[in-house]
């Protein structure tokens, strides 16, 4: 059995008491940054055994592993914040487990985009998530789609292109097209910025951003 085990996105609280109890009772536990994840385990005195699977190395461990899962060693999946396989390692796991037939589980749990989405104040009835937008080839044709959504839209985007992004978008999306950013969910600067495409740029460029970001923005009106 091999879990998906979704970690603090920020606050060490967040967490399950059953992925708390799955991370102590699994043979492994495969870490996409096992320093990082060792704060996790010690504050919560997990000893379990662990390992480093990431996107560099994953090609090269998922046999060794799924080999090792199927003599009956139970393995979970961790990432360095939030759900695996939600922009982070893991659905390669996922696709080779399955195929072996060896069966995976994926934990409810933590991950940014839920909270970003249902405290933007923007309709959450339907969404898309976007992940990471493509750095450079295919990023102009995606914002474009993007802004012919008309479902709410949730999409992840580091602090120093936040500013970038958003003058990107408002040739696609327009000034008025309304938006939320929703900056270091669980943490002690939290804060969540609400109104227009043009107000978010003017803004941000005020004031740098800094930390971990998740972009809200409304469906456009002009679709049924
Ligand atoms: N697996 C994670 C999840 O389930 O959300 C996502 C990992 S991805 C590598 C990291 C991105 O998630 C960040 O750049 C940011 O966009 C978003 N993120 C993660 N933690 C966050 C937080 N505490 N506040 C806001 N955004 C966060």
């Amino acid at each position: 059995m091999i879990y998906l085990i979704p970690t603090p996105i920020g606050n060490l609280e967040d967490i399950t008491l059953r992925a708390i109890r799955l991370l102590k009772e699994v043979d492994l536990i495969l870490a996409e940054d096992t320093r990082t994840s060792q704060k996790l385990l010690k504050h919560y005195e997990i000893k379990t055994p662990m390992q480093s699977f990431h996107m560099h190395n994953e090609h090269k461990k998922v046999s060794q592993i799924i080999q090792e899962v199927s003599r009956g060693k139970t393995m979970a999946l961790i990432s360095d914040a939030g759900t695996p396989g939600i922009s982070d390692p893991g659905y390669l796991l996922v696709h080779e487990a399955l195929k072996q037939g060896i069966e995976v589980e994926c934990l409810a749990g933590p991950t940014a985009l839920i909270p970003a989405l249902v405290q933007s104040g923007l309709p959450s009835d339907r969404f898309i998530f976007e992940g990471f937008l493509p750095p450079k080839k295919g990023r102009q044709s995606r914002l474009q789609l993007m802004a012919e959504e008309s479902r709410t839209t949730v999409f992840y985007e580091s602090p120093h292109k936040i500013v970038k992004t958003l003058g990107q978008m408002l040739p696609y999306f327009g000034p008025d097209r309304k938006l939320a950013i929703v900056r270091e969910l669980s943490k002690k600067f939290e804060s969540t910025f609400r109104g227009s495409l043009a107000e978010a740029l003017h803004f941000y460029e005020a004031h740098p951003p800094k930390g971990e970001f998740v972009i809200v923005v409304e469906g456009t009106k002009n679709k049924a």
